[in-house]
């Protein structure tokens, strides 16, 4: 990856506005951190910034704007599709200084705080309130709230609480010409105007930076007299039967807050790599509940022939049976030198169809492909294992990576539920748009893009762009 070097008089002008201490160029600390993203995809920024307010954002933005300069902002940099590749441009981290939390409302049940604030720190705080920011992507002790909004995560609470759209009330956001606007309000209702908080929100940093925003809390379960709730896991010795008992659970309009499917490579992966020790059988379902419902899940796995289950002993094992699922992907990542993880979504009456399908894709190329997911709302993750360094190794996973989505929009699917499209699955998201909704659809998401950032600098070539570099 060839790096480019920051214009001198480009570098003057920013130091001005944040100080030497927060820019890095390639020849300062820390500087490599920004050159990959946890899916492993590389980056070769031209600088990073470390504002700290929004004031400085911007003017960085007015000043990037005027150059035509590359924007992409930064969170954790958990994505796992490329999202924060920074495409030769300036990356703007949010996690150094503007992680601030502005105002916990427990009248109006809200949060007020900035971008850079890491979901586990916001929800530490909140326990002292007895109130949660419930979305819980399975990186929440890094992820930020600018890329939980920017992607629209989901996480294992999606079954019950939604994604993380439903929790944003009212958005403080910096335009590509550094125009600052508030979008929304923090109120419960708001009927005016168009939705634009919405549309920010899974946009993926191409619209707009978010400096801070206004999130919905709600009750802790436990506290304030809400029902207890339990972790549980159901074992059985087929997939069938554990989709069976999903489709069984659902039917009877019974609802957990969490339903998780892990299969046996899955959990044997995270059991090798962090001793968990959770036992291995071919289908897992992991729920967590209120304390009232779980006979009645227990009971309706029987008759799907559920072969043991498994109710978490105290606080600290209901952790272990939480983290064991938490850290599935990187048990998986154990496994080989390369993983594509795929994050697809199916109709819940396609599951069973679809999961035999994925099986049949890894006997076909002959891969590892340990499955996983939010199997209550039809969102799993296979993951691909393979060897990075044989090129043949990498074909095969990207066929596999290829047919295992086609398959999945034939269902009546979609390419990605949580972990967006960044520049890893461009081609395969605007197949499925141009498929399902028309070419009109990409048209009108292009014009918009157009509008809101007519020198294309937030994170170009990602998301809606052309799909001609994959
Ligand atoms: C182990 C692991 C487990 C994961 N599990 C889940 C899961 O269960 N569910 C799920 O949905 N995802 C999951 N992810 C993916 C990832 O964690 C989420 O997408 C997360 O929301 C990214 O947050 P971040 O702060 O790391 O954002 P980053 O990776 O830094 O950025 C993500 C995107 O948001 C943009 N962005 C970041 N901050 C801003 C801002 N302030 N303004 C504008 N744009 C911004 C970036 O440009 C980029 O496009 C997982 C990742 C890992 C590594």
């Amino acid at each position: 990856m060839t790096n480019i070097l920051i214009e001198p008089d480009l570098l003057s002008r920013l130091l001005d506005v944040v100080g030497s201490e927060n820019i890095l160029t390639q020849i300062s600390k820390g500087f490599q951190d920004f050159q990959k993203d946890m899916g492993d995809f590389e980056s070769n920024p031209r600088a990073v910034i470390q504002p700290t307010n929004t004031d400085q954002v911007s003017i960085i933005l007015r000043i990037l704007n005027e150059r035509k300069i590359p924007v992409v902002g930064r969170g954790a940099g958990t994505s796992l599709t490329g999202a924060t590749s920074s495409m030769g441009g300036v990356i703007i981290d949010f996690s150094k200084h503007m992680n601030k939390i502005l105002k916990i409302d427990t009248t109006n049940w809200y949060v007020h705080c900035e971008a850079g604030l890491v979901i586990d720190d916001l929800n530490e705080e909140l326990s002292k309130y007895g109130f949660f920011f419930p979305p819980d992507p399975a990186s929440t002790p890094w992820c930020t709230v600018g890329g939980v909004i920017s992607e629209n995560s989901g996480g294992m609470r999606t079954f019950r609480y939604g994604t993380v759209k439903n929790w944003v009330l009212a958005l403080n956001v910096v335009l590509a010409d550094g125009t600052k606007l508030k979008l929304g309000e923090p109120l419960p209702k708001n009927r005016v105007g168009y939705d634009l908080v919405h549309l920010v929100c899974g946009s993926e940093g191409t619209l707009a930076l978010i400096t801070d925003a206004w999130l919905k809390i709600a009750p802790l379960p436990g506290a304030h007299g809400t029902h207890i709730v339990k972790k549980f896991m159901v074992f059985f010795s087929n997939w069938e039967d554990a989709v069976n008992s999903i489709t069984a659970i659902r039917a009877k309009g019974v609802q957990p807050n969490l339903l998780e499917f892990l299969s046996k490579e899955a959990m044997n992966a995270v059991n090798n790599a962090f001793d968990t020790k959770i036992p291995e059988y071919d289908a897992i379902l992991f729920f967590e509940s209120p304390i009232d419902l779980l006979p009645e899940i227990i009971e309706t796995c029987k008759t799907q022939h559920s072969v043991d289950s498994y109710i978490g002993k105290d606080e600290k094992d209901e952790e272990r049976l939480y983290s064991a699922r938490a850290l599935l992907l990187l048990g998986i990542k154990t496994l080989g030198s390369g993983v594509y993880n795929e994050d697809i979504v199916v109709p819940l009456d396609c599951l069973g169809k679809f999961l035999d399908y994925v099986r049949s894709v890894g006997l076909k190329y002959d891969l590892k492909i340990p499955t996983a997911g939010h199997a209550g709302d039809g969102n799993v993750h296979p993951t691909i294992v393979f060897d990075a360094e044989s090129e043949d190794s990498r074909r095969k996973a990207d066929h596999a990576f290829a047919d295992i989505i086609y398959e999945a929009v034939r269902l009546g699917g979609s390419v990605s539920g949580e972990h967006g499209i960044g520049s890893q699955k461009i081609k395969f998201g605007n197949y499925q748009l141009r498929r399902n909704n028309g070419e009109k659809a990409l048209d009108l998401m292009r014009a918009i893009k157009q509008l809101w950032d007519p020198n294309n600098i937030l994170n170009p070539g990602k998301f809606i762009a052309e799909d001609t570099a994959n």
